[in-house]
């Protein structure tokens, strides 16, 4: 079903009140749905029998029979699982949600009813549910055909080798029978890549009387129809100079199936593969190198600098088509063979070049960054992209698929840093370089608190159910009077390494307290996130550190939320347990950053005294694609929640992936889609005036 087509479809809303089945009615026919309703339970099932709904929106709590009930009911008398119920369950009641899982609901929305929220899990669910009830359909159809008499008839004589076909097979696959008159004749119309195969698999029936069954794809003329031959050598009389059986047309279900598929690896907007499927053909392509390994592979990754401007100055669906024209420009300029193009993330391409050497795959790679660096039409816009790209080889660099990217993606983060178009991971003589730099930095670093080089920027986190702002975090900053201003992972580790950070994690707890009293006094209500780094964390007068800063700022602890990493925790759990609770009876907040990725996570939230998770971006990155992901990320979501945490997802950049995490309940959003770190008045500025982006 096209996405477009998405409209008109049915959905039956049962709820026993007449106040939010009206409502509910309003904001769905707006969007263009047919909406039928039910007022309990036992008229819900009916309704679905007789309406057979695209979707069900189910009320809990309903006089008579409540919506679990009629959910399992539904889902057994119906028998399809590809149907979406919805139910509409009590806010923050885990019991009522766990309940509707278990009755085989696909969602759940809390009450009072967020109208934006609910029209988008409406779509998602729809979408979702069109599709696997498409391929549910042709499976089905698949079924029908073989029980009843849908199914062709075909028999090969072996004496005069004539095959004949039941008349369905000409409505079926558009080939008339007389034109597969013959081994040889069917063979021609058969696709060259399935010609052995389907010529040896018969070959092998007639000599060995084995059962036939195999899948070919029939060219019948622009079209191609995937045909199943089953078969079987006749054993007696005249039967046994021929060779008979069935014949069915899958290409439908096929079809269904394959779009299923590249969906999950290919990216809507432009048509490209998606990180996941370019992780798999660079993957394909280094295992083929074990064999033969006298050619180079790079991987190249082009990050467009400051996209989201055009999101503003061209409209969203103007971004999308210019996203679509440069993903279109590197298939054409790829060609037919040793390229790959690769849509891996909002802003970023990624490419595969397979070359004889370095320097012929690295004059490929540049070759496809100059063609971006032509001018793009948009309506009336002419647009000339900046760009950043980076590179790494194999062999060489490193050796796995993951790495390689990353390493490129390193590269071109560096490339971006230093004004560089396009940058080589390093290698291991640049390490040295690097090394080298270290020293000079750590002197540097000595320094840089008294001369005030440091300054926090904030990232905010936006709080779904209230469509605010409801926190930022404070991410260190250092303003080198040469480099200019350095990323905190290439300094917090040498800070931890040479002691400083205990002065400098100062300045960063006394700074944002600062800065949250401020905003406390100027009416803004914001949370604010400081990150401690284990050493920090295992020093001794912490406790006594934060707890002046607050107080002498004269911020509300209740502002000030502690992010500590579980590895932190892990050494001294004892020790650990202590301080939490001193943090808490003072009244701060404590977060834990990072989480999923360590392997104790769920146990230690049932041990400190947590109040907030941060799921980290590992498990946002691909919760599009990854089914694996949505359940781990619901699953901690559920538990989190359980224990009345706040749970925040880290390292939302688009919005597909945002909305998947807001159906998926978590409570608060921090990316690059909300908005980078940024000085405090422009989050002040921010947080002021946000309205949520639908
Ligand atoms: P973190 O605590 O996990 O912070 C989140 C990092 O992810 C930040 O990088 C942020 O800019 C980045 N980020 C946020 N949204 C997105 C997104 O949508 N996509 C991508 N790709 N990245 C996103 P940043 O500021 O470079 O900080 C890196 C790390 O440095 C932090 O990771 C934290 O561990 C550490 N750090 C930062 N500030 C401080 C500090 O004041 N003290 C200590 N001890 N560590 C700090
Ligand atoms: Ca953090
Ligand atoms: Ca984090």
């Amino acid at each position: 079903m096209p996405f477009s087509m998405l409209k008109n479809l049915k959905v039956l809303v049962v709820d026993d009140d007449a106040t939010t089945r009206l409502a509910l009615r309003g904001v769905l026919s707006r969007q263009g749905y047919q909406v039928v309703e039910a007022h309990n339970g036992q008229q819900g099932i009916e309704a679905a029998q007789v309406h057979r709904p695209h979707l069900i929106l189910m009320d809990v709590v309903m006089p008579e029979l409540d919506g679990y009930s009629a959910c399992a009911q539904i889902r057994l008398l119906m028998g399809d699982e590809s149907l979406p119920i919805i139910m509409l369950t009590a806010a923050d009641d885990m019991q009522s949600i766990e309940m509707a899982f278990n009755a085989g609901a696909t969602d759940f929305i809390t009450k009072p009813i967020n109208w934006a929220l609910l029209t988008e899990r409406v779509r998602y669910a729809l979408r979702t549910g069109g599709l696997n009830r498409e391929v549910r359909r042709s499976r089905l159809r698949e079924a029908a055909v073989r029980r009843v008499a849908g199914l062709g008839y075909w028999e090969w004589s072996l004496g005069g080798d004539t095959l004949a076909w039941s008349e369905e097979l000409e409505p079926l696959t558009g080939v008339a029978a007389h034109h597969l008159a013959n081994l040889e004749a069917l063979i021609e119309y058969t696709h060259p890549d399935d010609r052995k195969r389907l010529l040896s698999g018969l070959e092998r029936a007639r000599d060995t009387g084995s059962k036939l069954d195999l899948e070919f794809r029939l060219l019948a003329g622009t079209d191609e129809r995937v045909l199943r031959l089953i078969g079987e050598r006749g054993t007696q009389g005249e039967d046994a100079n021929q060779l008979f059986g069935v014949f069915q047309d899958l290409t439908d279900s096929r079809r269904a199936e394959a779009l299923v598929d590249y969906l999950a690896l290919h990216d809507e907007t432009t048509g490209l593969g998606n990180r996941r499927l370019f992780v798999r053909q660079v993957r394909n392509a280094m295992d083929g190198f074990r064999i033969n390994s006298n050619k180079v592979l790079l991987v190249g990754t082009i990050d467009l600098s400051r996209f989201g401007r055009y999101n503003e100055s061209l409209g969203e669906s103007g971004a999308d088509k210019l996203l679509g024209l440069v993903g279109q420009r590197l298939k054409d300029g790829a060609g037919p063979v040793g390229v790959e193009v690769a849509r891996v993330g909002g802003d970023e391409f990624a490419v595969m070049v397979l070359a004889q050497d370095e320097g012929g795959a690295a004059q490929r790679f540049q070759g496809l960054l100059s063609k971006l660096t032509q001018p793009f039409r948009v309506g009336e816009h002419e647009i000339f992209l900046a760009l950043s790209a980076g590179y790494a080889l194999f062999p060489g660099d490193v050796s796995d698929a993951e790495s390689l990217l990353k390493h490129a993606q390193d590269a071109q983060r560096q490339a971006r840093r230093t004004g560089h178009q396009c940058l080589r991971a390093s290698s291991d003589q640049d390490m040295a370089r690097q090394q080298r730099g270290q020293l000079a930095l750590e002197r540097d670093l000595h320094k840089a608190l008294e001369r005030q080089e440091f300054f926090l920027l904030y990232q905010p986190q936006m709080d779904f159910a209230a469509g605010r702002i409801a926190g930022a975090e404070a991410l260190i900053r250092w303003r080198h009077p040469t480099l200019g201003v350095v990323p905190p992972v290439q300094f917090v580790p040498l800070l931890e390494e040479t002691g400083l950070i205990h002065e400098v994690g100062a300045w960063v707890v006394q700074e944002a307290c600062r800065q949250a009293a401020a905003w406390e006094r100027a009416g803004l209500n914001l949370r604010i996130g400081v990150n401690l780094s284990p050493r920090q964390f295992l020093s001794l007068g912490l406790f006594d550190t934060v707890a002046h800063a607050c107080r002498s700022a004269g911020a509300s602890p209740s502002l000030i939320e502690l992010e500590i990493t579980e590895s932190l925790t892990m050494q001294d759990v004892e020790h650990s347990t202590e301080l939490l609770q001193e943090f808490r009876q003072a009244g701060f907040l404590i977060a834990l950053d990072d989480f999923g990725i360590g392997h104790s996570s769920m146990e230690y939230l049932l041990k400190f005294p947590i109040d907030v998770i941060k799921i980290d971006r590992a498990f946002v990155s691909q919760i599009t694609t990854a089914r694996g992901d949505r359940a781990i990320v619901r699953a901690m979501t559920v538990l989190g929640q359980s224990l009345g945490m706040t749970v925040i997802a880290e390292g939302v950049e688009n919005q597909r992936p945002c909305d998947f995490i807001e159906a998926v309940g978590v409570n608060e959003v921090q990316g690059y889609l909300i908005g980078k770190p940024m000085p405090p008045q422009e989050l002040e500025a921010l947080a002021r005036g946000y309205t949520r982006p639908l």
